[in-house]
C-alpha cells in the first residue's frame, strides 16, 4: 500500500534536505534511535507549520483561551512541559528539545482524541475530557503524548517509511548522500499535512514507551502517575459502551496487557513523584 493511500494528503510545501543516518537516545528509556533521511528537527519545523494551519482551519474550533476547560490544558500542559525540560537539561538531553515550540489548546469537537506533534505541539479534543474527568486523567493523556514528541517518535516512524520505500536503494543513498528517489519519498512523508504524517497511529513497542515515559513525565509535574490505571481504565470503558471505538482508542488500543505494563512502571515512575 502506498503512503499516499495510507493517509489523506495534506497541502504542505517542504524544503526537503535528505539527512543520512541520526542516531539518537530515548529519555528515560535509554533505547537507541538510528533514523535515515529524516531528521527530527526537520520534523519539528513542518509540524509548527502544520500545526498552525490546523489552528486557523475555519472547520476547526479552538477553545477560547478564557475559557476554564482550555485554560486547564494549557496549565497542566504548562507543568510538564516544565517538568520535562528540567529533566531533559539535567540529563543531558538539551539539544533533543531545542527546537521544541510547545503549545496546548483545547478543541472543540465531539472525537474523543489528543495528539502531540514533534515539537511540543499538544492539542485536546472536548470529546476526551469526559474520560479524562480530573486534572490527573488529562495529565495522563497529556503526559503520554508529550512522551510521543520526546521519544522522537514521528522521525522513527517516518524513517521506517522511507526504509520500506527505499527497500536496497537506502543504502545507495547512505553511500551518497541523497538520490532524486529518497528525495521523492520524503516530499511524500511531509506533504501528508498535520492529519497524516504527525499523528499516525504509533507502534506498539512505540505505544508502551509513551506509556512509561508518560507516568514518569507526569510524576515529575506533580501528578500522581498511580491515576493513569483509573483512566485507561475509564477509556476501555468508553469504549465498549459506544458503538463506534474512540478515535483515540483506536490507535491506542486498551487491553489487560497495556494496563499490566503500566502498572509494572509505576515503581520507576513513582521515583520521581513529589520528589
Ligand atoms: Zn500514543
Amino acid at each position: 500500500m502506498s503512503i499516499r493511500k495510507l493517509y489523506f494528503a495534506g497541502v504542505m510545501a517542504a524544503i526537503i534536505t535528505v539527512s543520512g543516518c541520526t542516531s539518537s537516545i530515548v529519555p528515560l528509556t535509554g533505547r537507541k534511535v538510528t533514523t535515515f533521511g529524516v531528521s527530527a528537527a526537520e520534523l519539528e519545523q513542518q509540524a509548527a507549520i502544520a500545526y498552525n494551519n490546523l489552528l486557523k482551519d475555519p472547520q476547526v474550533k479552538v477553545v477560547s483561551a478564557s475559557n476554564s476547560e482550555a485554560q486547564r490544558v494549557k496549565r497542566i500542559g504548562a507543568n510538564i512541559q516544565n517538568a520535562v525540560t528540567k529533566y531533559m537539561v539535567a540529563n543531558g538531553f538539551e539539544e533533543q528539545i531545542k527546537g521544541f515550540k510547545w503549545e496546548f489548546n483545547l478543541i472543540e469537537s465531539p472525537e474523543i482524541n489528543a495528539w502531540c506533534m514533534p515539537g511540543g505541539k499538544v492539542a485536546v479534543y472536548t470529546g476526551i475530557l469526559p474520560i479524562t474527568k480530573d486534572d490527573l486523567g488529562l495529565a495522563t493523556v497529556m503526559g503520554h503524548e508529550v512522551a510521543h514528541a520526546i521519544a522522537q517518535h514521528s522521525a522513527e516512524r517516518a524513517s521506517d517509511m522511507v526504509k520500506a520505500q527505499l527497500g536496497g536503494a537506502a543504502v545507495g543513498v547512505l553511500t551518497s548522500g541523497r538520490s532524486e528517489q529518497t528525495q521523492s519519498v520524503i516530499n511524500e512523508i511531509y506533504g501528508l499535512g498535520a492529519q497524516g504524517a504527525f499523528i499516525l497511529p504509533n507502534s506498539r513497542k512505540q505505544e508502551l514507551e509513551a506509556d512509561k515515559m508518560g507516568l514518569s513525565f507526569m510524576a515529575m509535574a506533580g501528578y500522581d502517575p498511580r491515576a493513569a490505571v483509573n483512566f485507561w481504565q475509564r477509556m476501555a470503558q468508553a469504549s465498549s459502551n459506544s458503538q463506534k471505538p474512540p478515535v483515540f482508542l483506536s490507535t491506542h488500543p486498551t487491553d489487560n496487557d497495556r494496563i499490566a505494563q503500566i502498572n509494572k512502571a509505576l515503581p520507576e515512575a513513582l521515583k520521581y513523584y513529589n520528589k
